[in-house]
């Protein structure tokens, strides 16, 4: 399964006059109309069926197109057919659908929602926003956002208008609001929706049509588009943002060139890079985000010793394993480093896996970058100390919340190794964040920049598109110094990684494989040396002095390998098919090979043990660089070829061919086949045949980026020539195949 990103999906209902209190006269004087802002499966919070305000839905999507768990059974309740088709002929509805292009299903879930919606009856208010996390969501989610308002605004006058009109036969549909709800002066402060407490977010917002609020004055609130003119800071760097946000939104002053140098940040260069900006970026006015409220208080108490622990996992379903045995399966010459681990999972029955499934890997942040961090915020005395984290008195974040994934009775130490993703890369509004505990004015414009509108391609290329960390991010400002309780409220959980069991339990009772490839970050500005990804560079130094080498022999006498926590990720779809007489085709290169790995076990397993009995043709489709360097699992692939459980072995070479021609760039052809697509299409009377003839499956599992992507494409054409049917058809077709299931993905990126 892949995902995109597992963000909950929500509906905002923007309606309710904001509640009269001392604090909220001001913004009652000024017709506050607020949002109400609910997750999909808060349908306590909210009613669709009743809803008379405009309703704006904000929905990602998961896994293969499908919908996140939280609008899971939203999803199912607007699909029911018994459902009258003017169910919700009174909702007025706008949406932002949020996907990624390099998955198959761009915004499925969003299309899905809203094809009900509008076969519900439904009505549009807004043109519909798809935004790509392939190129980075505020490409359409800012100006989706700057249009939104007025699209509100435009939404609730109609409301109102529509409602004083004399009613042409709706009479029993009287709304319960009175008209002072529909006052169409729309308050909304987006970091903040629906905060009915935050006055001042909401005053400083007031009339603004864009989210880049934050350092609008509050006497702007006449003003018809206020935004926060930031400009490059002064020489002094008297005026920051922090002085700016609470007095005037437009400051002029001249360029960081001008400015003195401070220590460690060098600014006079030539190239852009991660702490310094070119023009026209470097002289412009700014638009940053609305500044998120802070909403926890951390302290830290000496107690004493604390008692060290490790993970504190749930012991029912996260099982601490023996490492058995760690092969390198790639040469050494490779440019990957692919290792095969198998786990003793034997003292565990409820681990027991189904070929398809995966499981989860929890590992530790690395030791030297708590280390670092500790330092960075001046607290490697009191690692040791208690942590209490508690939500401040006064704090002006809707829903807010002490973040479940931190235990009580924990460490510093044990908060930074096994509860924060301290590697994660810092979004923009962490980096708004942080500009308000910068000294130096340089390094607070340059942090403002890189979360402005106009900085998005600065942000993308320094720090998104690199996966910079925020320690790194830190360490190239040195300026910056966040108190704990900020990195708690912006840095998200640590979570385990997942990866593809790749064996049977018929064929290695006891044990469970997996497949992975050590992923490399090179180094790059803000990052002079690279790095390894968190869990697989963890995994590498762990059985690293016990690491069999390809042709080495296994010496009895080896390392004793670690534990490892892991715990099982069923997948209930991703499984061959119940009939074996129905035939299949994996899709699978580089380690996306390894759940096949799993379906070719069992298969040959139960060939064995039913030597009598048919079984449906198989096909593996497989592709790396090269024969002798990165080609997985060959002896064992080439043996179930022999033995005649796998029908068809494609194999194909991205670069072999390339060396041959002296380092050439040959363009890629279906006589010369370079990667599994264009096996594919080499085969694609066979493999139509099996999908479109035979109820047969498809599997492709790998990478999410490039390869399935282009496996799709491929099948659409297979598709359109063998069918002789348009685009448009052949994605239907494929579609159907997605629906019942015969076309089954899992991915990652
Ligand atoms: P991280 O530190 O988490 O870094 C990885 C992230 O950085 C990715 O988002 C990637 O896009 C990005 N990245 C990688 N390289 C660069 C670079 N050079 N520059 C910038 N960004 C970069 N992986 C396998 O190898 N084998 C499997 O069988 C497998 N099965 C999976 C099954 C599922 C259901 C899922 C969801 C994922 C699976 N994965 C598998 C992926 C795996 O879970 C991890 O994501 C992967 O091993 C990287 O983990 P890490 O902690 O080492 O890297």
């Amino acid at each position: 399964m892949g995902w995109i990103d597992p963000t909950a999906s929500c509906s905002a209902c923007s309606r309710k006059q904001s509640p009269a209190s001392t604090e909220e006269e001001k913004c009652k004087t000024a017709r506050a109309t607020i949002a109400e802002l609910s997750c999909l499966n808060q349908n306590e919070k909210y009613n669709l069926e009743k809803e008379n305000a405009p309703v704006v839905f904000i929905v990602s999507t998961t896994g293969d197109g499908e919908p996140p768990d939280n609008a899971l059974q939203f999803v199912k309740r607007i699909k029911k057919k018994t459902l009258p088709n003017d169910h919700y002929k009174h909702l007025c509805y706008a949406l932002l659908a949020l996907g990624d292009t390099n998955y198959a299903n761009f915004c499925n879930c969003g299309k899905t929602i809203e094809r009900h919606l509008q076969e519900l009856g439904a009505k549009q208010f807004y043109a519909t926003g798809y935004a790509d996390d392939g190129v980075g969501l505020e490409v359409v989610v800012d100006p989706w956002l700057e249009g939104l308002w007025k699209a509100i605004k435009a939404a609730l006058s109609k409301m109102a208008s529509d409602r004083t009109a004399p009613s042409k036969g709706d009479a029993g549909e009287s709304p319960k609001e009175t008209p002072d709800s529909y006052t169409p002066d729309v308050l909304l402060n987006l970091l903040s929706l629906g905060d009915h407490q935050n006055c001042e977010s909401i005053k400083a917002s007031v009339n603004t049509d864009s989210k880049y609020a934050s350092a609008a004055s509050s006497s702007a609130s006449t003003t018809q588009t206020a935004v926060s003119d930031l400009r490059p800071a002064s020489p002094a760097g008297s005026l920051g943002l922090a002085s700016q946000s609470r007095g005037t939104a437009s400051i002029s002053t001249s360029a960081p060139e001008t400015q003195t140098q401070d220590a460690g940040f060098p600014h006079l260069t030539l190239a852009g890079s991660l702490t310094c900006s070119l023009p026209p970026l470097s002289e412009s006015s700014l638009n940053v985000p609305a500044l998120p409220p802070p909403y926890l208080d951390v302290s830290l108490q000496d107690v004493g010793t604390m008692k060290q622990i490790v993970g504190q996992f749930n012991k029912e379903t996260v099982h601490e394993v023996p490492i058995d045995r760690a092969l390198q399966l790639t040469s050494g010459d490779s440019v990957k480093t692919a290792l095969l681990l198998e786990l003793d999972i034997s003292a565990y029955p409820t681990m027991a896996y189904q070929p398809g499934d995966s499981f989860d890997v929890f590992c530790p942040n690395k030791a030297t970058e708590v280390d670092g961090m500790l330092h960075r915020l001046g607290l490697q005395d009191q690692r040791n100390y208690h942590v209490h984290v508690s939500l401040k008195k006064d704090n002006k974040k809707k829903g807010a919340q002490v973040p479940s994934y931190i235990p009580q009775n924990i460490s510093l130490l044990y908060l930074l190794t096994w509860c924060l993703e301290i590697r994660s890369v810092p979004k923009k509004a962490f980096l708004r964040a942080l500009v308000e505990h910068t000294g130096d004015s340089v390094q607070r414009r340059r942090l403002q920049e890189l979360c402005s509108k106009q900085g998005g391609a600065d942000y993308n290329q320094y720090v998104r598109d690199p996966s910079l960390s925020v320690l790194e991010l830190l360490t190239a400002f040195p300026s910056c110094q966040p108190p704990l309780s900020l990195l708690i409220e912006h840095l998200p959980k640590l979570q385990p990684r997942p990866y593809s069991a790749a064996s049977s339990r018929l064929k290695h009772p006891g044990k469970l494989h997996f497949v992975f490839n050590v992923v490399e970050f090179p180094a790059c500005s803000g990052r002079p040396a690279g790095r390894r990804g968190l869990c697989t560079g963890w995994l590498f130094d762990l059985i690293n002095p016990g690491l069999v080498f390809p042709g080495k022999a296994e010496c009895s006498g080896s390392l004793t390998l670690p534990k490892i926590h892991v715990s099982l990720r069923p997948n209930c779809s991703f499984r061959p098919p119940s009939d074996p007489l129905v035939p299949f085709i994996m899709v699978g290169p580089g380690t996306g090979v390894a759940p096949f790995i799993g379906f070719l076990q069992q298969r040959e397993n139960e060939r064995q043990e039913n030597p009598e009995a048919v079984f449906g043709e198989t096909w593996l489709f497989f592709g790396c660089r090269h024969r002798d360097r990165d080609y997985l699992f060959r002896e064992e692939l080439e043996g179930f070829v022999c033995s005649g459980t796998l029908s068809h072995l494609k194999v194909c070479f991205s670069r072999d061919d390339q060396e041959q021609e002296e380092g050439k760039e040959v363009a890629p052809s279906v006589s010369r086949p370079r990667y599994v697509q264009h096996n594919l299409l080499l085969n694609s009377q066979y493999v139509t045949e099996i999908l479109l003839k035979q109820n047969g499956y498809l599997y492709v599992c790998g990478d999410a980026k490039n390869m399935a992507k282009d496996v799709n494409d491929t099948l659409i054409e297979m598709i359109k020539t063998e069918l002789q049917v348009d685009q448009l058809e052949a994605m239907k077709t494929l579609a159907g195949l997605r629906e019942q299931k015969r076309y089954l993905q899992d991915i990652w990126g």
